[in-house]
């Protein structure tokens, strides 16, 4: 098969400066495949035949940034792009399952190919040579497999990291995975414990941001179980409620799915129901409940998103998604008011994603909802169009208003800005200063 890849204008000067310095360069890597998959590449990247010395020595009137220049990486900036360009290596020999003990350096492109991860990331390309593919990574392109470049277990086994790379590519490229490759991930799914949390979470949040998230849940049990310990009950586990048709495994790899691939929301739908195996109680008619499973699961997705170095703030925007999850307020203004008095706009914006989601993994017979979610949601943004408080800072009073009134500083102020709040919600009086001040001193006068 012929391929005229077309470059953009800045990759084209790079590799012909490299090849004024006499080291070929080659595209290699995701843009290679992307661009085969007829996708617009983010980024380009280059392996030269050049030793790092030289690398460093090839881009004056560039600016170069010297990003691994020792290991023989610089990103050289064209055209207001960053471009990495790396010296061709060979594989050098693992024994930590994280890295090479050292880093080998050769002209021969094959050599830096066959040590790359998977064979749809191990081609290059020249213009003048055309593709470059040693390992049948069009062939894999084609019938959209994801396979090891060599033998599974020993590329698995070299870097355990590989594990994650293949469920992030299958779920965001929707490739099968190789049985060879499965097994492999199975068996080396151990040694993920000596990659560090940070390389761990980046992978897991980008495999479970693709299009096929659910997908590759049920592919890759175990090494998801490994890096999520806590989720291993779920796998299997018979819900046994009217409401449920799926494990909760099952239900929630539907419901990662349904949302939208947002970072929050697909963290908060991996871990909204994670406790059900551990509050699970089962009634004298064989149905199970699990009251308290959203406290608990909040509790855990604390646990294990700091442990896998999450950053704070995602830690409590999904540890909150996952506390409210359940609610399900009246759709009428009323409850909802006072719904957003508990979560917020933003929150209840979000929670709309997330009851979504839940409800299209629940038995169809409950799917006579989803229109109640949509009023909801229709209800929600009225509120905040026209400005409804949702905290005492929103109320058209303050707690100067109120001790000039004569309300005794103190706890009463408080208490009195949230009981007028909860009369505004609760549709007793607008949210207008003559009212609230009148109603504050009947409140007083109490
Ligand atoms: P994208 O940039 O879209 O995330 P990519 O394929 O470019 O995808 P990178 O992480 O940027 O992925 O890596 C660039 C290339 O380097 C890969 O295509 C692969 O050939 C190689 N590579 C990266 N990480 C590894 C690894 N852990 N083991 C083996 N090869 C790897
Ligand atoms: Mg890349």
């Amino acid at each position: 098969m012929e391929h005229r890849i077309i470059l953009p204008e800045y990759i084209k000067q790079l590799l012909a400066r490299l090849d004024f310095r006499g080291c070929p360069g080659y595209l290699v890597g995701g843009c290679v495949r992307d661009t085969l998959l007829g996708a617009v590449p983010e980024d380009y990247d280059i392996a030269a035949a050049a030793s790092p010395q030289t690398l460093l020595h090839c881009f004056d009137g560039y600016k170069v940034v010297q990003t691994g220049a020792r290991y023989g990486t610089v990103t050289v900036i064209a055209d207001g792009h960053p471009v990495e360009i790396t010296s061709l290596r060979r594989e050098g020999v693992y024994t930590d399952s994280r890295h090479p003990d050292e880093v080998v350096y050769t002209d021969d492109i094959i050599e830096d190919l066959a040590r790359r991860d998977f064979t749809v990331n191990a081609m290059a390309y020249r213009p003048d040579t055309g593709l470059i593919d040693p390992f049948g990574g069009q062939k894999d392109l084609q019938r959209r497999v994801l396979s090891c470049v060599g033998d599974a277990d020993k590329r698995l086994s070299e870097d355990a990291l590989r594990i994650l790379r293949a469920m992030r590519f299958c779920s965001v490229l929707g490739f099968t995975p190789d049985p060879a490759l499965i097994q492999a991930a199975n068996a080396q799914a151990p040694l993920l414990e000596k990659i560090s949390a940070e390389r761990i979470f980046q992978e897991l949040v980008k495999m479970l941001c693709g299009k096929y998230a659910g997908t590759v849940m049920h592919q890759f049990p175990v090494p998801l179980c490994t890096v999520i310990p806590e989720l291993a009950p779920a796998v299997d586990f018979d819900q046994k409620n009217p409401h449920h048709i799926y494990t909760v495994y099952g239900h929630i790899a539907k419901t990662v799915d349904a949302c939208p691939p947002e970072k929050v929301l697909r963290l908060t739908m991996l871990l909204h129901d994670i406790a059900k195996p551990y509050v699970m109680t089962e009634d004298e008619k064989g149905i199970r409940h699990f009251r308290g499973h959203q406290e608990r699961s909040a509790g855990m997705a604390r646990k294990i998103l700091t442990r896998l170095s999450c950053d704070k703030k995602t830690v409590d925007k999904v540890c909150r998604l996952i506390l409210y999850h359940d609610i399900r307020p009246a759709v009428d203004r009323v409850s909802i008011h006072r719904y957003l008095l508990q979560v917020g706009y933003a929150d209840a914006l979000l929670l709309v994603h997330v009851r979504r989601a839940d409800l299209s993994a629940q038995a169809p017979a409950y799917h006579f909802q989803f229109p109640l979610i949509d009023q909801s949601e229709e209800m929600i943004r009225a509120l905040q169009k026209e400005g409804a408080p949702v905290c005492v800072q929103e109320l058209a009073v303050d707690g100067r208003d109120l001790l000039s009134l004569g309300i005794p500083s103190g706890p009463q102020i408080g208490e009195t800005l949230a009981s007028l709040l909860q009369s505004v919600a609760g549709g007793e009086v607008e949210n207008e200063r003559q009212a609230l001040l009148t109603l504050a001193k009947q409140l007083a006068g109490e």
